[in-house]
């Protein structure tokens, strides 16, 4: 996926200025930065959650312009390649894990119920929660309750899984099971971009670290670079947060 000159303005701020971003398939892209530097407005822009103001969104069948007026069809299409996975797990609690997994796919994918509830059993052991999937929300811990976001979100099938700090609602133990479901995901090489504040993770999950300032990309290589960058503003993030 390649982003061009995303722009996003709130107002007078400028969240997003012209960020330029190849999103490459296969790999896993850590999004650092310090808060309110704009990483979560990005991934939502990539998932048009927002709308941007300018720029442009080529998915790999050509650039799409998403600063322009954008028909139902064309936001459905962008929509359709990309799954966040929030902080917040945002679960429906009238609904069993299982039902979590299969509402989408049943409502917006057409799958039969028995299709969509083969996949979502498959899915929920793939994230460790094999016995869970009759239990509701308030019966699962914050780690629990992520994994099954997470089998939600896989469940859509996107070429795209987009993780707002997809860990930091969590104690450290709970975290460590979310951290090892998006390693595992990793090694399958799906395509992650993950928002995080966590050195770990990023040291041993990321092919590619996007460090954000002010709504600009100020750095975009591999984890190697990012950890040996003697750039004053990384230096100083890395010491803080690490
Ligand atoms: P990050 O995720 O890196 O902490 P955000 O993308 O959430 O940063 O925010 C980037 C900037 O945009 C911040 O200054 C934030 O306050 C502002 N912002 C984000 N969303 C909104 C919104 N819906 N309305 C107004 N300002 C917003
Ligand atoms: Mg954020």
């Amino acid at each position: 996926m390649r982003l061009t000159g995303i722009r996003k303005t709130f107002g007078e701020l400028v969240a997003l200025d012209s960020v330029d971003l190849e999103i490459a398939r296969g790999a896993t892209t850590v999004l650092l930065g310090p808060s309110g530097s704009g990483k979560s407005t990005l991934l939502r822009c990539i998932n048009l959650l927002e709308k941007p103001d300018a720029g442009q969104i080529d998915m790999g069948s050509g650039p799409i312009d998403v600063g322009g007026k954008l028909s139902p069809r064309t936001v459905r299409e962008i929509r359709s390649r990309s799954t966040m996975v929030f902080q917040q797990f945002n679960l429906f609690p009238h609904l069993t894990a299982l039902g979590n997994v299969t509402l989408a796919p049943i409502e917006a994918l057409g799958r039969s119920r028995a299709e969509a509830e083969a996949t979502g059993r498959e899915l929920l052991a793939k994230v460790g929660l094999a016995d869970k999937a009759d239990a509701y929300p308030d019966r699962l811990s914050g780690g629990q309750q992520q994994r099954v976001a997470i089998a939600r979100a896989l469940a859509m099938d996107p070429d795209f899984l987009l993780f707002d700090e997809p860990t930091s609602a969590l104690d450290p133990e709970l975290a460590a099971e979310v951290v090892a479901v998006l390693a595992a995901l990793a090694e399958e090489n799906r395509t992650l971009v993950v928002v995080t504040h966590s050195l770990a993770f990023a040291r041993r999950v990321a092919d590619r670290v996007v460090f954000l300032e002010d709504g600009h990309v100020l750095q975009d290589g591999t984890p190697d670079e990012f950890f040996r960058s003697e750039d004053e503003r990384l230096r100083r993030f890395r010491e803080v947060i690490g």
